[in-house]
């Protein structure tokens, strides 16, 4: 079925209003108690619905830090378009819905006992415990790169201080220096996330520097929404010519990275070939993060399988795992698609409190990326759960045309920054 934007406007809309007719707002699980871990996207969305839709559950979002700096728009600071107090959030608006947040690592999750316990040496009882870790990265399968590497290589793919490295390190740079970017194997989070930073570091580098390159060393033989990216790279940065400011070396190339030299600040791909760089972005493949592996949460694939309409652990009863830690066949690993999962989760999860069936689920997310001056593009779905409940199926969606016209691709970017504000409200407001 060929479908329109039109069409898939409408259908988003239609799953907007079930999500939320599809919440009961009653107030039957008095005593129940919720612990959520992890209050990024997902988990604060998460600990905000089930207060929405019963406000006499007790629900406490146990996170690390005091602040929450957004992956989405962070490659917007590296090329200066924005500043990093402008993804960075607080927890201030948890209290306004009556959750209850605690600023503490969760070391372990006892699913039989139903307690969470924490470095602080604090334990919480819960009657569902729903966790959003996250991700962490496999150290050791990049030779050269760790935690201490990432210290003067940074991955820059949890935002914060990492984001603001890079971006020293770019206004350091010399013009006629080369950035070279190590994008990681699939599955990680945000599909399309090295190719904006690629994008965003040639908008910079083309009005400050502009003798300079950006290589991009994949692992990958092709990428996500690589249209539309290769044309707006040739359209702004020559891709495709001999002076590109942007080059992509795919796995045809053999181009992954294998390892890394800090002190000589270069990499070496599969192929054997030795790259040196004047500002290095290793982005190391990815797996759900420690207290996925610490809770038994985890299968062999380093991800948590789910029952995808609850969200529930196949593995430990009472324990829900969602956003990027989770194995949500069928969704991308982005901010809306966590966000989106959180609610579905609250839901299913009140409604389980409650003694209910939960009911079947819509989830919806949108990518937006932005690859030059007034220059955005989308992917949209809505999905539904498949009838057998073994994946996420889209069901209505659509791509930003190849030919949009100018006035189109510079809509879409005032869309991804309303979206900004938007999805940081719904989950943190
Ligand atoms: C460069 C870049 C650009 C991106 N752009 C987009 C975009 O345009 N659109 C989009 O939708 N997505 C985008 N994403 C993806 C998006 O950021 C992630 O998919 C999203 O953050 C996942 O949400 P989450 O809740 O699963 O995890 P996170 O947002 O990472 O939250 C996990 C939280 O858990 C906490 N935590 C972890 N372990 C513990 C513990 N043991 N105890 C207590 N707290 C803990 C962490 O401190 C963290 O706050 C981008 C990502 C990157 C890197």
């Amino acid at each position: 079925m060929k479908i329109t934007r039109r069409g898939f406007i409408q259908t988003a809309g239609a799953a907007t209003a079930i999500g939320i007719a599809g919440v009961p707002y009653i107030a039957l699980g008095a005593g129940k108690k919720v612990v959520v871990v992890g209050g990024g996207t997902g988990g604060a969305t998460a600990a905000k619905y089930i207060r929405m839709a019963d406000p006499s559950v007790e629900v406490t979002l146990i996170e690390a830090n005091k602040e929450y700096y957004t992956c989405y728009m962070s490659n917007e600071v590296l090329s200066g378009e924005r500043s990093l107090d402008s993804i960075k959030f607080g927890y201030s608006g948890m209290a306004k819905h009556g959750v209850t947040v605690v600023h503490d690592t969760a070391t372990e999750i006892d699913a039989q006992a139903k307690v969470v316990k924490t470095a602080g040496g604090k334990s919480f009882g819960f009657d569902r415990c729903i966790v959003a870790p996250g991700i962490d990265f496999q150290w050791g399968k990049i030779e050269g790169y760790d935690n201490a590497a990432a210290e003067k290589i940074p991955h820059a793919w949890k935002a914060g201080p990492q984001t603001a490295l890079l971006r020293s390190q770019l206004e350091a740079m010399k013009d006629g220096g080369t950035v070279v970017i190590a994008a990681p194997p699939n599955p990680f989070r945000c599909p399309p996330g090295p190719y904006e930073r690629a994008s965003q570091i040639a908008m910079y580098l083309q009005h400050h520097k502009p003798k300079s390159k950006v290589i991009i060393l994949d692992p990958k033989p092709k990428f996500s929404k690589q249209g539309l990216f290769t044309g707006a790279w040739k359209k702004f940065y020559g891709f495709g010519t001999e002076n590109s400011m942007i080059e992509w070396h795919g796995q045809q190339e053999e181009a992954g990275v294998v390892a890394v030299d800090v002190g000589a600040n270069s990499v070496t791909t599969a192929f054997g070939d030795e790259i040196k760089a004047d500002v290095l972005n290793v982005i190391p493949p990815q797996k759900a993060s420690e207290i996925a592996f610490a809770a038994g949460l985890t299968n062999d694939s380093g991800w948590c399988p789910i029952n995808l309409k609850t969200f529930e652990s196949t593995l430990q009863a009472g324990v829900h795992v969602l956003g990027d830690a989770s194995i949500a066949t069928g969704m991308p690993k982005s901010g809306y698609s966590a966000n989106s999962q959180a609610k579905v989760c609250a839901a299913a999860v009140v409604a389980l409190l409650n003694g209910q069936e939960p009911g079947v689920p819509a989830y919806v997310n949108t990518c937006y990326s932005i690859a030059g001056k007034d220059h955005g593009f989308s992917v949209a779905a809505v999905y539904r759960l498949a009838e057998d409940g073994s994946k996420i199926e889209s069901v209505s969606g659509g791509l930003t045309p190849a030919d949009a016209s100018e006035e189109q691709f510079k809509r879409e970017v005032l869309y991804a920054h309303s979206w900004f504000k938007n999805i940081t409200e719904d989950s943190f407001g």
